[in-house]
């Protein structure tokens, strides 16, 4: 991403995670975006305008749900899901989104762009851009736009210009490095909203920000049920930014655990090594030239060779912890919640179900766990369709 790369000041890493490697065009606008978020998220009048959108649009709060019949059949640990699916759009994304485009019309911005791999942040953002009115410009790697054709279709039908990326491997980094050439020629009128807790400073703790109303929520929920603390909080890991949205509020209370899921097909915080991509510093899985490794899950919004600067800081410091599940077990754990509590995850937040099924049964019948629902799965039906049919032939 262009030869001058600088490092950033103190404030933009998280232990030796972290930074801003962009080139020097690049490095003032992220300084002015970084003002406005400093100066706007202790704002009154931005907080209660926040407040409102995610009563009235996104739908929140959203509950804390017993899973009373999935905690039996497990036979441990009291089971509660944080029920990110009841959002508007179905998933977590839009917390963040929200924050975020109402930062972009505060700064002035008549435009909002937006790197999408799957097409889950783009439709997200194409949503929030036609209720306020903006323009919006997804950038999407062509290989990608004929994978997703439904949801190019649905970014469109809300008003969004998709751009087929066609550059390098036509995949999401390709598009990430299309948003970011679009963002230096333009950035007098335009505000890039990135999807999760990646990218060069201040991204990573402006999405920290936006989506720890997570947390917020459900630890007053878990002390009003249960008159205590969770014993462990458990989320999917893609980027991170579900993860860090359930962790955030218990990150000081030594007792709670906070356990992150990634897919043995795409382990960044289990194998990555540290390395510099799409503008910070993190654990990354790549080859031996310092190339990233194409990863393989079958859930789109966790096939990311890197990972938020902060989860790889919490791994490294031992404050979070961080295994993988397998193909076979997400697909059961997916079939699983459906049968037990009629809910249909997402194949991503089914991760953090099948390592809270291995879990659960290992801990006490007092003991409590928190899963982060992150999304629902009426995306992920017509793959899992697949996906079990060809298991049984
Ligand atoms: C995008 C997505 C994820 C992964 O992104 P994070 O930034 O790691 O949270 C997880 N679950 C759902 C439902 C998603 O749409």
């Amino acid at each position: 991403m262009g030869e001058k790369q600088v490092e950033s000041r103190e404030e933009g890493y998280f232990g030796d995670f972290g930074g801003m490697f962009v080139p020097e065009e690049l490095q003032a606008v992220l300084g002015k975006l970084e003002e406005a978020f400093l100066t706007y998220k202790d704002d009154p009048v931005f907080i209660e305008e926040y407040n409102m959108y995610l009563r009235e649009y996104v739908g929140r709060e959203n509950p804390l749900t017993y899973a009373e019949r999935l905690t039996k059949k497990l036979g441990g640990a009291k089971i509660y899901l944080k029920r990110e699916d009841l959002n508007h759009t179905g998933a977590h994304k839009i917390n963040n989104v929200i924050g975020q485009i109402l930062l972009a019309k505060h700064m002035g911005a008549k435009r909002v762009i937006a790197e999408t791999g799957a097409g889950q942040h783009g439709v997200a953002t194409a949503t929030a851009c036609a209720m306020m009115n903006m323009d919006c410009t997804i950038y999407m790697g062509k290989e990608d736009t004929r994978r997703q054709e439904l949801n190019v279709f649905r970014m469109e039908l809300l008003g969004a210009e998709v751009v087929a990326v066609e550059t390098g491997g036509a995949r999401l980094k390709d598009a990430v490095d299309a948003a970011l050439q679009d963002l230096v020629e333009n950035y007098q009128t335009t505000f890039y909203l990135i999807g999760s807790v990646v990218g060069p400073h201040p991204f990573p703790t402006m999405v920290h920000h936006f989506q720890s109303v997570i947390s917020k929520e459900s630890r007053e929920q878990v002390l009003a049920k249960e008159g205590r603390l969770p014993d462990a909080v458990v989320a999917c890991v893609g980027g991170g930014s579900n993860a860090i949205g359930s962790f955030s509020a218990y990150l000081k209370d030594e007792s709670v655990r906070l356990i992150g899921a990634e897919p043995l097909e795409a382990a960044t915080m289990t194998k990555g090594t540290p390395a510099v991509l799409h503008g910070f510093t993190s654990l990354c899985l790549q080859d031996e030239n310092g190339d990233p490794l194409p990863t393989d899950s079958i859930a789109a919004g966790l096939d990311y060779p890197g990972v938020g600067p902060e989860h790889s800081y919490l791994k490294i410091s031992g404050r979070a912890e961080y295994f993988t599940v397998t193909k076979q077990e997400v697909l059961d754990a997916f079939q699983e919640l459906s049968r037990t509590e009629g809910i249909i995850p997402a194949l991503e937040s089914a991760h953090a179900l099948a390592l809270v099924a291995k879990l659960a049964p290992e801990m006490d019948k007092d003991n409590i766990i928190i899963v982060n629902l992150s999304g629902r799965g009426d995306k992920d039906v017509a793959e899992v369709k697949q996906l079990l049919e060809q298991r049984a032939e």
